[in-house]
């Protein structure tokens, strides 16, 4: 294992010391500080490494699926297409 050089005061490695911080609230309401999981905004503790709640009929919340992704995103569709043709009707 390779040894990265220590800079400063601080006893972690330049590219620990430089990576993104958590951008959670403490309970005191101090900002967390702690090194963001990878392609995330906070950091293990506060939830970086948690996929979240179940997608989807998994979920206990889930009751009719209107309000899913596919759904909204087709409703989205179908209001596009609808004003494309009012559009070309008028025009
Ligand atoms: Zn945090």
């Amino acid at each position: 294992m390779q040894h990265e050089p220590v800079c400063g005061n601080s006893a972690e490695p330049a590219r620990l010391a430089n990576a993104p911080r958590c951008q959670a609230r403490t309970k005191r309401g101090a900002s967390c500080r702690s090194k963001a999981v990878r392609g995330k905004r906070v950091c293990r503790m506060h939830g970086g490494t948690n996929k979240g709640a179940p997608r989807g009929e998994c979920n206990g919340a889930y009751r009719h699926g209107g309000e899913t992704k596919e759904a909204v995103a087709l409703r989205a569709a179908a209001r596009r297409l609808l004003r494309a043709l009012a559009d070309e009707a008028t025009a």
